[in-house]
């Protein structure tokens, strides 16, 4: 299935080009196979023909249809050659893509927000409740310490008033001896 000159229709092969600008340069997901990695292969219009890479379309009218391009496309040259591979999506699954596409991106946008893995929430609750006990110990031992030292204080007061007793004492004694 070859495509019409109509812009609409167009797949995202700007991106394979390499000449898309700003957000909607990026694809909002990962491919999960290398572009080449397909069987059986199609080729190009190019002399001698190349396999084409097959793209994933993120344009506002294909967003997740995919589709064939001229591998030199993404040097901005080549045959011109493109070509879809799906069919087009049910309006409703295309429009549901191009939805999770600008949100992916506008997530992506928040540049200081760096993504957070389960892997990374997890590791810290696994750390969380390795030191909680550790912190729950050190508590008891604290009040412990601290009831040492309040027993310390009293002990001391008591000395300091048998002391001044016992110069008060002293005084007296001495100035009654005269
Ligand atoms: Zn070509």
């Amino acid at each position: 299935m070859s495509w019409s000159n109509c812009e609409s229709s167009a797949p995202g092969f700007r991106g394979a080009s390499g000449r898309r600008r700003g957000t909607e340069a990026r694809s909002p997901v990962p491919y999960r196979q290398n572009p080449m990695a397909y069987e059986p292969e199609v080729l190009c219009h190019c002399n001698p023909r190349r396999k084409a890479p097959r793209w994933i379309s993120w344009s506002r009218a294909n967003p997740g249809r995919r589709y064939y391009s001229c591998v030199n496309a993404m040097n901005g040259d080549g045959c011109g050659f493109v070509q879809w591979y799906d069919s087009p999506l049910p309006k409703f699954f295309s429009d549901l893509i191009g939805d999770l596409r600008d949100e992916v991106w506008r997530l992506h946008g928040q540049d200081n927000v760096p993504p957070v893995s389960v892997e990374q929430v997890e590791e810290c609750r696994d750390q969380f409740v390795l030191v909680e006990p550790t912190v729950k110990d050190l508590q008891d031992q604290l009040k412990e310490k601290s009831a040492e030292i309040a027993a310390l204080k009293g002990k001391f007061e008591k000395v300091v008033f048998i002391v001044l007793v016992f110069v008060f004492g002293v005084v007296a004694g001495k100035l009654f001896a005269f």
